[in-house]
């Protein structure tokens, strides 16, 4: 009959739009704000309204989630930030768009190429988030970011990101990607006691 999914339609929101109160009775202010509101109203199960209130509110995304790349650095005993790039290059020559721009440090006195960046710069309204970068990284020193609000008016200002802005430390690494870091950390302890039972024998 005519119009008949449209009284269905209606009916499914009329529901949702009451359920939302008595949900809300039901859950008080945990409802909105906490992990565990928004992980229920991202539940099959939930009843009444299901949408994320952003941006007070932001859906939690998964560890895989790409967004645009940072460098990895580990804090010294002194305070200084040791980055993990060594300036190789291989990011820049895999990244599709080449968006990625590295100068390489010198030794100021011999002129030698040092093993660290002194500049890098990601455009990032050019990086396509595709995280090539990351894989093919043979140091772990560039991961992909899972901060998304980078909207800005001024692009030339704000989307070139250099390296005050691309480094961030290993423990923010870390919290962002727990399963990730800790099969590199595995891994990497794997091949030092290899390392050194070789060295025994
Ligand atoms: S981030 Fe990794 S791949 Fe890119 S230049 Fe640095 S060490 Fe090389
Ligand atoms: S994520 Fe992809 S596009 Fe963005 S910088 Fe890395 S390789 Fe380039």
């Amino acid at each position: 009959m005519y119009g008949l999914g449209i009284l269905k339609g209606l009916a499914v929101t009329i529901q949702h739009f009451f359920m939302t109160y008595i949900d809300d009775i039901r859950w008080g202010k945990k409802r909105y704000g906490t992990t565990e509101g928004i992980a229920h109203r991202m539940n099959s199960d939930t009843a009444g309204i299901f949408t994320i209130q952003y941006p007070e509110e932001k859906m939690p995304v998964p560890e895989e989630f790409r967004y645009i790349p940072f460098l990895v650095y580990e804090t010294g005993e002194n305070g200084e930030r040791n980055m993990r790039c060594t300036s190789c290059g291989i990011c820049a020559k895999v990244c599709p768009p080449q968006c990625i721009w590295i100068v390489r440090s010198t030794d100021p006195v011999t002129g030698k190429p040092i093993p660290s960046p002194k500049e890098f710069v990601i455009d990032v309204d050019i990086c396509m988030n595709c995280g090539m970068c990351a894989e093919y990284c043979p140091f772990d020193a560039i991961k992909m970011d899972h901060d998304y609000e980078i909207a800005s008016l001024e692009r030339m200002e704000h989307h070139a990101y250099r390296l005050d802005k691309l480094a961030k430390s290993v423990e923010y690494y870390a919290s962002i990607r727990p399963a990730n870091y800790k099969a590199e950390e595995e891994a990497k302890a794997a091949k030092a006691a290899a390392k050194l039972t070789t060295q025994a024998t």
